[in-house]
């Protein structure tokens, strides 16, 4: 199943139609595409039954992201060994570095985001998980019962201003505005051929910048989901950006980061890809 936010409405997609969830349940679930985590297990049930042939086409335009409000986003750093390396960091062996970005910075899969005025803002594809069960000291072995399934991120990141302090502020270095695109909709797992091995990358006006797997994760979803959840309970709803391959900006040498006018893709096999330009803000 593929849930998506059409012009803020919750549907199911299936290729290029849509069914509106509020209409086709008769009141029974509301459109509005956060609140549904909350009732997670009853909508899967009734989702399983809806004709998607009586779909509506729709234009990609109008996606929004799939979780346009969780109240918790976690993230995760140098959570694959080639882009601990490029980082300069030994890979963590026993406790995987966690920060968040604010859930202001989120954003849908298609559209423009403002590129700060002399900032170095990088890229890094990230497979996303949602949670849709409330998730509190679970065993790696039940926690992916808690995951209502998995979308394309991208955590864009202000390379200058996470760097600026001393520890360095990761979160406010990635939580500008739109700097949490997630999409194009979340895909349940039993959709994906093989949910633990997962291409994922992203091209930069058609240049392959990263492309990695996610079977190479060093903490795995279920082991993040258990390990984040012995310390603080995962919400319906919640995202975890469970951390990037190799190929990021700040990694190349020379360094490279993200210009005005140029066109990020990302994708994740089985699940879709994002794409957006970077442009210089609106003066006022
Ligand atoms: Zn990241």
């Amino acid at each position: 199943m593929r849930v998506a936010n059409l012009a803020r409405r919750l549907v199911l997609v299936d290729k290029n139609v849509a069914v509106d969830v509020e209409t086709a349940s008769h009141g029974e679930f509301s459109s509005d595409p956060q609140g549904i985590y909350e009732r997670w297990d009853p909508f899967v049930a009734w989702a399983a039954d809806v004709d998607l042939s009586e779909g509506t086409s729709f234009n990609p335009a109008d996606l929004g992201s799939p979780v346009p409000a969780p109240r918790q986003v976690l993230a995760i750093g140098l959570n694959y060994r080639d882009h601990a390396a490029e980082s300069g960091f030994a890979a963590p062996v026993t406790e995987p570095p966690v920060f968040t970005k604010f859930p202001s910075c989120i954003t849908g899969p298609y559209g423009q985001i403002d590129l700060p005025a002399g900032g170095h803002t990088d890229w890094e594809v990230e497979l996303v998980a949602v949670i849709g069960r409330r998730a509190h000291e679970v065993r790696e072995s039940d926690a992916l019962s808690h995951v209502a399934g998995y979308a394309v991120g991208q955590d864009i990141s202000e390379r200058l201003l996470q760097m600026a302090a001393t520890p360095p502020q990761f979160s406010l270095g990635k939580s500008l505005p739109g700097f949490g695109p997630i999409g194009p909709w979340l895909v349940t797992l039993d959709e994906l051929a093989d949910p633990n091995d997962l291409e994922l990358g992203c091209a930069i006006d058609g240049e392959q910048v990263q492309l990695g797997r996610t079977r190479d994760l060093i903490f795995s979803v279920p082991a993040l989901v258990s390990r984040l959840s012995q310390t603080i309970p995962l919400l319906p709803g919640d995202v975890i950006f469970t951390g990037t391959p190799s190929g990021v900006g700040l990694g190349r040498n020379p360094q490279r980061f993200l210009r005005e006018g140029e066109e990020l893709v990302s994708h994740i096999e089985g699940i879709g890809e994002l794409r957006h330009r970077f442009v210089a803000p609106a003066s006022v």
